[in-house]
C-alpha cells in the first residue's frame, strides 16, 4: 500500500510503498476514507533522533471503513464508516473507565502509542486500529468532512467542556490562534456557551476566517491585543483565554489578559512557558494544559457535527500531494484543516 511517512530525522514527509498490515488479534484494518495533517505533526518532525520510532507513517486524524477483522474482534463489520479515537490507553486503568484514555497513567510504560503518534498512522491506505473500543460510528458523516473533528474538534472540545463553568452568559473567550483547532473553537464556543469570542492571529486571512466562523471580534496578535482586550471587557479581562499557540508571545497576551479568578487553557504547543503564581498571573486564575479529548466527548463532537452547530473548514489533497499540504501547514498557509484522500 502506499503511505506518507517521516522516515529520519530532518527529512521531508515522503510517498512510499509498504506491506499492506494484516490486522492481529483483536485488531481492526480500516480502509482510510480520509486523514487530516496537524501542526503536531511538524512538532515530531522537529525532535532529535530516537523520540519516535523511524520510519512512521504519519496521520493522528483517521477515519475509514472496516476492511478486515483480526481474530477475535467483534463489534464492528466490514463495511462500517468509522472514526478512530485516537488517544489509545490501556483501557483498564480508572482514567481509561472513565473514557478519559487521553490522560492513562499507564499508556507510556506498556509502549502504547497513538496511531500516527508511535503506532502508524493514518496517511496510509490502510490503517491499523488495535481495539475496536477506538472505534465510533460516522453514521452519515461525510469522511472529509468529519475526519478532523477527531483532534481540531476534540481537543478544542475537551479545552472548553473543562471551562464551562466560566463561560456563562455575559463572558469572554479569548481565542488565540485561528488555524485547524481555533477555528473549530469558535464555533463550539458559540454553540455550547455564552460567550463573547475574541479571536486574534497574526495573519489577516486567519482573522476573516474567525468572523466568518463566528468570533464576535477578530484582532491581530501582538502587544496592543492585551489592551483591546481589557477595553472589549470593560477592564475586566478574559473569563478563559484558549492559546493555540503556545508560544512566549501568545502566552504573555494569556496572562495578561485573563480575569482574577479566569482560566488559562494551553492547547498549543509553541515551546513557551507561562509562570503561575501570585504574582505573575491574576488573583486565583488557573493554568492549564490539556491533551487531546475523551471517548464520551468525541461522541459529543461528532452530534455536534451532525447537528449543523460547527463544521471543519477542509482543503483537500491527494496522497501524493501530502508533502507539498505539509510545506503550506509549514508556512501557515492553509485555510482550516487539510485533509488527504487516499
Ligand atoms: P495550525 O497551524 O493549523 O494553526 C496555527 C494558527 O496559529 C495559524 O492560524 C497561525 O497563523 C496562528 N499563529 C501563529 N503564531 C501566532 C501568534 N503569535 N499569535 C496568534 N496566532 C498565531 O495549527 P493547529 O493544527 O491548529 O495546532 C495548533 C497548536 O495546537 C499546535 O501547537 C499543535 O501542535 C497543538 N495541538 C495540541 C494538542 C493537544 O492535545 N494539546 C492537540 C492538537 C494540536
Ligand atoms: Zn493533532
Ligand atoms: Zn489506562
Amino acid at each position: 500500500m502506499r503511505a506518507v511517512q517521516y522516515r529520519s530525522v530532518g527529512s521531508e514527509p515522503e510517498v512510499v510503498e509498504i506491506p499492506t498490515p494484516e490486522p492481529g488479534p483483536g485488531q481492526v484494518r480500516l480502509k482510510v476514507t480520509a486523514a487530516g495533517l496537524c501542526h503536531s505533526d511538524e512538532f515530531v518532525m522537529s525532535l532529535p533522533e530516537g523520540s519516535f520510532p523511524l520510519p512512521m507513517t504519519l496521520g493522528h486524524e483517521g477515519v475509514g471503513v472496516v476492511d478486515a477483522l483480526g481474530p477475535g474482534a467483534t463489534g464492528v463489520s466490514v463495511g462500517d464508516s468509522v472514526a478512530v479515537y485516537g488517544a489509545w490507553g490501556c483501557g483498564t486503568c480508572h482514567a481509561c473507565a472513565r473514557g478519559a484514555e487521553n490522560y492513562c497513567p499507564r499508556a507510556s510504560a506498556l509502549g502504547i502509542q497513538p496511531p500516527g503518534l508511535g503506532a502508524p498512522g493514518a496517511l496510509a491506505e490502510y490503517l491499523i486500529v488495535d481495539d475496536v473500543r477506538h472505534l465510533v460510528p460516522l453514521g452519515d458523516l461525510d469522511p472529509v468532512a468529519a475526519v478532523s473533528l477527531t483532534d481540531a474538534g476534540l481537543t478544542p472540545y475537551h479545552a472548553i467542556v473543562s471551562s464551562l463553568g466560566s463561560l456563562p452568559a455575559g463572558s469572554t473567550a479569548v481565542v488565540i490562534g485561528v488555524g485547524g483547532l481555533g477555528h473549530v473553537a469558535i464555533q463550539i464556543l458559540r454553540a455550547i456557551t455564552g460567550a463573547t469570542v475574541i479571536a486574534l492571529d497574526v495573519d489577516e486571512e486567519k482573522q476573516k476566517l474567525a468572523r466568518e466562523v463566528g468570533a464576535h471580534r477578530a484582532l491581530h496578535s501582538d502587544d496592543s491585543a492585551v489592551a483591546a482586550i481589557r477595553q472589549l471587557t470593560g477592564g475586566v479581562g478574559a473569563q478563559v483565554v484558549f492559546d493555540f499557540v503556545g508560544a512566549p508571545p501568545t502566552l504573555e497576551i494569556a496572562r495578561q489578559s485573563v480575569a482574577q479568578a479566569g482560566r488559562i487553557e494551553i492547547v498549543g504547543i509553541g515551546g513557551g512557558t507561562l509562570a503561575a503564581g501570585f504574582f505573575s498571573t491574576p488573583m486565583g486564575a488557573s493554568v492549564r494544559a490539556p491533551y487531546w479529548g475523551t471517548r464520551s466527548e468525541l461522541l459529543e463532537v461528532l452530534e455536534l457535527a451532525r447537528s449543523g452547530a460547527i463544521h471543519v473548514e477542509v482543503e483537500q489533497y491527494t496522497l501524493d500531494e501530502a508533502p507539498e499540504a505539509y510545506r503550506k501547514l509549514h508556512e501557515g498557509t492553509i485555510r482550516g484543516r487539510a485533509v488527504v484522500v487516499p
